[in-house]
């Protein structure tokens, strides 16, 4: 095992190891941020039958041929055709009728022509009354063909297509109440240190608050999974091993965070070596050099760093890649932007350094970024005030104002093409 690899090489290292959950099937309206996990047909044409787009006249295109304002064409309204009604019978030359939005257009007609441009030379517009058009109408005008979103039997939505809200209502309107998609992945989340006390208590001399394990589960809701918060666990190898072992079982990943480098109780590699295969130690990242990656009890392991910063990017740049494969995505990178740096930076360090910076537009409309002053990777407020990640490359780099940086945006779905 290589002691220190690339972001990239523990990406994809992490991504070999995992493949998409057994699918289930949810009701339609639980399917929205789910990824279908087959093939999805209509069993009817969609819509059935073609209608108006407008409310207005339904015509015989031919007869309004040759209409002008200097010579109109008068029409006899022989019918109203409201949605939701069926005009069957046929009209003759000089006849036209009253449609509604959504109603069927009657077979013997060709186009629709709006109320707004149809003058009414006699009654008030419906049946029995006489209007006058002065423009002609070209076939098809304001009509909605039959089968425009989907025919019957032809595929709307693919496996593997992550459905949005929009897919809902195409998915209903082909009559789908129950959709096949991939499970949530169950990631158990541990925190891993003796002074480490919950949340709700006042922490005691020489303790602090566990934030990490909120953080992590806030990040697993957000990738689609269900995140369950396990006890704290002290820096006890006995104990560890235990609580790692339980978690496996039950759980689709486990997730722990803190004791993962080279200290006197740092256990987590050795616990991971001990129990199933250790693939991963060191990534070239700053924060969060320290990233362990295994397999133990044929469940992914995980062992993030402690200090807050570093566990968090592990997540979104290891971690989460894997929980999204897991639910049946096939696109993992964050949409990234390029932005002119604000001021200089010198690296402490050769490794790949995220710079927890704001990115603003400046007075020439051109993105410009500012990293924090603080970038301590003890600290999840600084990330919570910032709205992205400035990169500086690996190696003896320093950047000076004004250079072009390139930004990776956490908050940012996959998806979003920039
Ligand atoms: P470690 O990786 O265990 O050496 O921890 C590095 C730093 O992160 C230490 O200052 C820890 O106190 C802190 N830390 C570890 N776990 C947590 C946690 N769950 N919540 C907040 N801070 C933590
Ligand atoms: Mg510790």
């Amino acid at each position: 095992m290589p002691e220190m690899i690339s972001l990239e090489e523990a990406r994809e290292l992490v991504l070999s190891r995992v493949s998409a959950l057994e699918s289930e099937t949810v009701p339609l309206l639980d399917a929205a941020g789910r990824v279908a996990a087959a093939d999805l047909a209509s069993d009817i044409d969609v819509s059935p039958f073609a209608h108006s787009a407008m409310d207005g006249f339904a015509v015989k295109s031919a007869s309004l041929a040759g209409a002008s304002a200097d010579f109109p064409v008068e029409l006899d309204v022989i019918f109203e055709v409201p949605a939701g009604v069926a005009y069957e019978g046929d009209a003759a030359d000089g006849q036209c009728v009253r449609i509604m939005t959504g109603a069927p257009l009657p077979e013997c007609f060709d186009a629709v022509v709006k109320y707004e441009i149809v003058g009414v030379v006699s009654g008030d517009g419906r049946t029995g009354s006489r209007v006058s058009f002065t423009s002609p109408a070209a076939v098809g005008d304001n009509i909605r063909a039959a089968g425009e979103e989907a025919k019957a039997g032809e595929t709307i939505i693919t496996a593997g297509e992550p459905i949005g809200t929009a897919g809902i209502g195409f998915i209903a309107g082909c009559g789908i109440l129950e959709v096949p998609v991939y499970s949530r992945p169950k990631v158990a989340i541990i925190s891993i240190g003796s002074e480490l006390v919950e949340p709700s208590v006042k922490p005691a001399p020489a303790q602090i608050r566990n934030s990490n394990s909120y953080a992590l589960a806030a990040c697993a809701r957000a990738a689609g999974c269900i995140p369950e918060i396990l006890p704290i666990v002290a820096d006890d190898e006995a104990e560890l091993s235990t609580a790692v072992l339980a978690a496996t079982e039950g759980h689709d990943f486990v997730i722990t965070s803190g004791g993962a480098s080279n200290g006197d109780f740092d256990f987590i590699k050795k616990i991971v070596e001990e129990q199933g295969d250790l693939l991963m130690t060191t990534v070239n990242m700053r924060p969060g050099k320290a990233q362990t990656f295994g397999i133990v009890n044929d469940t992914p392991v995980f062992g993030l760093p402690g200090n807050p910063a570093a566990a968090y990017m592990g997540f979104e740049l290891i971690i989460r890649p894997a929980l999204r494969k897991m639910q049946g995505y096939s696109c993992f990178e964050h949409p990234m932007v390029k932005a002119r740096l604000t001021c200089d930076r010198k690296k402490k360090d050769p490794r790949r350094l995220f710079m927890r910076s704001t990115l603003t537009k400046g007075a020439d409309g051109e993105l410009e970024v500012t990293p924090a002053k603080n970038q301590s990777s003890g600290l999840f407020g600084v990330i919570q005030k910032t709205n992205c990640m400035a990169i500086l490359p690996e190696g003896e780099v320093s950047a000076k104002a004004g250079d072009i940086l390139d930004c990776v945006l956490l908050d940012v779905p996959e998806e979003v093409v920039l």
